[in-house]
């Protein structure tokens, strides 16, 4: 359990920015099965999702994620109990934090992102995604998308499947939503791979402000969470070690090739999420050098 019992859903901050919580406006050109243009994912490598995806260009049927399909995820309860759910009011705590953190120290209004629940495949302002895709964000429309099967691979990855693990994953997404607002979310380039590139920074500042969400998340007497246990951060570490580059790729059974790394280390990593957890600071998240937090 890692929410505080008996809080209803508040409609004000569980609604997102568009209108339609959570409905996308597909445009045309359907049929493509894969993502295109700037999305951001969990870890692995993307070049990989061509083949995970297929490249098939028939038209499919597509389960559209729809208003009203976390309807059952009324109270933090139900977000104790359902992934789904859970997925849900990790995102209105983030909103909270962030609404609140982001004017406070990078002197940025915060307006919420479309947050998405599917199952099996649908339609995205990057592309449609697949349950192979892993959660990720899409700045063209600015929406985190999750398909909460992929918790389940966490344990394929050696971490937990646990609630605070799926927890550090929405605030990872949410991490490039920040920096979307922040403007510096172009600057990575899964195309452009490597140890010390722009795109592994990025991630690991996303890991960082999902410390960040962390720290805050369970103070105040509005707090979403109970107050957080070390056994919760230590699943927290799990999954950013899970989703790892070097681990991805030797449970993959292929050789480390930190040329081809876009996420960082599993060391990286876990210590970019301890970092914004102790801290509670996008400053010391600043991978980018831009001195520009108070
Ligand atoms: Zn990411």
């Amino acid at each position: 359990m890692t929410f505080r019992g008996g809080i209803d859903k508040p409609e004000n901050l569980a609604r997102t920015g568009g209108g339609g919580g959570g409905r996308i406006a597909v445009g045309g050109g359907v049929g493509t099965l894969l993502l295109v243009g700037l999305f951001l994912l969990m870890g692995g490598d993307p070049s990989q999702l061509g083949g995970l995806i297929g490249s098939d260009t028939q038209q499919q049927p597509q389960q559209q994620s729809a208003p009203g399909e976390l309807e059952h995820c009324k109270t933090s309860d139900d977000a104790n109990r359902y992934a789904d759910c859970r997925v849900e009011f990790t995102g209105i705590s983030l909103n909270q934090v962030w609404n609140a953190q982001l004017p406070r120290q990078a002197d940025i209004p915060y307006t919420k992102p479309n947050l998405v629940v599917f199952n099996a495949q649908t339609s995205t302002g990057c592309g449609v995604a697949s349950s192979a895709t892993g959660p990720f964000y899409c700045p063209a429309d600015h929406t985190a998308y999750f398909d909460v099967s992929f918790f389940d691979s966490l344990e394929r990855y050696g971490g937990q499947n646990a609630p605070f693990a799926q927890e550090y994953i929405v605030a990872h997404e949410f991490g490039h939503h920040i920096q979307s607002l922040e403007g510096t979310l172009g600057l990575s380039d899964y195309n452009d791979p490597g140890p010390d590139s722009m795109a592994v920074k990025i991630e690991l500042q996303a890991d960082c402000y999902a410390g960040i969400w962390g720290h805050f998340a369970d103070k105040g007497e509005d707090a979403f969470l109970e107050p957080i246990t070390q056994s919760q951060v230590e699943q927290a570490i799990d999954a950013a070690r899970a989703v790892g580059d070097d681990n991805i790729q030797q449970r993959a059974g292929r050789d480390v090739n930190p040329e081809s790394f876009t996420h960082g280390t599993s060391k990286q990593r876990q210590e970019a999420f301890l970092q914004g957890y102790r801290t509670g600071s996008m400053a010391s998240c600043d991978y980018l050098d831009r001195n520009a937090y108070s």
